[in-house]
């Protein structure tokens, strides 16, 4: 569900390795399989076959060697399996399909009914459109291993084996997702929305390779994901990396969670725009529309919009500074639509408060990167937890449980 610890056999463990640099290094040959795997080239052929014959992997076409006979290319095989990425936001629901290639064949986005709605609500609009594009899409049916989901909140695994989501944020009691997704008949697999982000981008995007990292993002909320030794970084129950409820004030403004004195009290999208309201400064309609004008109007010289644009600066510095001084990353990745457009406009700002505020030896160690992806990866986050299962081999390939 959320994540697994599975022991795996040698075969086991050099399939999935394998399987995992096809579908990261997209095309690939066997001998660049070899190199990176650590195997031996009759290892590599083995599992390479075996992979063809699960409808998993397929020769694609061949590049010219210095030998001169051609060298195959290995890919994923697109249609092999299919997965459904969801996105449950605040304001709606994105429902995406991918091949194995991880390729987007469609996407639904259904707007929430309004921003607070309760649990039940939530899980028909997902229902309906995951409906919308199974049937949209009869083609991908049959090898259609799970969904996957990036929810607003703590997604914890249950000692009993069911999993719950904690959205405290939303006002919600603790959620079965279970019962939540119920009616969608498929494989669910769940996590924490900013995580499934952070893995879009360890997988694809600006985290890509790296050991030792934190994913921060800054949307209307804030939350990370943290790398650590090359995975994510969970905690007893999944909650670690719940950065936005890190504290830097003491009795502080109140923050959505029911807590004082948050970092998303100060830096978070939402947060903002009220202490800008606060402050005197007219703002009305969506979020991301409001940041844009208090930034054109701090940059005009309105004395109001660059005070509240300043202490955003220094309350996310502090906060990404925290970070530094927690977890010693080798990079830092920020995200968001808050966040990447925070830093476009002060990101020299931001980091000189990070470098003030973070120990000199972890703070000239550590990258600052904005991530590659917007706040549109999640789904694709979410896609590659049914992606993961079938690497470590508990989803069975679609063609060889047939
Ligand atoms: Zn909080």
């Amino acid at each position: 569900m959320a994540h697994r610890a599975t022991v795996l056999g040698l075969r086991e463990r050099n399939r999935a390795v394998v399987l995992r640099h096809v579908l990261l290094n997209q095309p690939t040959t066997r001998a660049d399989i070899a190199v990176a795997c650590d195997l031996s080239t009759s290892t590599v052929t083995n599992v390479v076959g075996a992979l063809i014959r699960e409808g998993l992997a397929q020769e694609n076409g061949s590049v010219p060697s210095d030998g001169g006979r051609p060298i195959a290319q290995i890919c994923p095989a697109p249609g092999g399996a299919h997965v459904i990425g969801v996105d449950v936001g605040e304001q709606g629901v994105a429902v995406e399909l991918f091949d194995l290639s991880l390729s987007r064949l469609d996407r639904v986005f259904r707007a929430l009914p309004r921003r607070r709605s309760k649990p039940g609500q939530v899980g028909q609009v997902v229902s309906d459109a995951v409906d919308a594009i199974r049937t949209a899409n009869p083609g991908a049916e049959e090898s259609l291993i799970g969904i996957g989901l990036g929810l607003p909140g703590i997604v914890g695994q249950d000692p009993v084996g069911g999993v719950t989501l904690y959205a405290q944020s939303l006002g919600w009691e603790p959620t079965s997702v279970d019962e939540m997704f119920a009616s969608l008949g498929l494989r669910i697999f769940a996590d924490n929305g900013a995580k499934t982000l952070a893995r879009a981008e360890m997988w694809f995007g600006a985290a890509r390779g790296v050991r030792h990292g934190v994913v921060a993002l800054v949307g209307r909320g804030m939350g990370s994901g943290v790398i650590s030794n090359g995975e994510l970084l969970r905690g007893l129950s999944s909650s670690a990396g719940e950065w936005g409820h890190t504290k830097i004030a003491v009795d502080g403004r109140e923050c959505q969670c029911g807590g004082r004195g948050c970092l998303e009290a100060y830096a978070g999208g939402g947060a903002i725009m009220d202490r800008w309201r606060e402050a005197g400064g007219t703002c009305s309609g969506p979020l991301e529309q409001g940041l844009e004008k208090l930034i054109q109007a701090a940059n005009g010289g309105d004395p109001t919009a660059e005070r509240v644009l300043a202490e955003t600066v220094d309350a996310l510095g502090m906060g990404l500074a925290n970070l530094v001084n927690l977890f010693n990353p080798e990079e830092i990745v920020v995200g968001g639509w808050a966040g990447l457009r925070l830093f476009q406009a002060r990101g020299e700002q931001i980091t000189h408060r990070l470098r003030v505020d973070s120990l000199a030896r972890p703070a000239e160690q550590c990258r600052i990167e904005t991530c590659r992806f917007g706040d549109d990866a999640v789904a694709l986050g979410a896609a590659l937890l049914p992606i993961e299962a079938l690497i470590d081999g508990s989803i069975p390939s679609p063609a060889v449980s047939k």
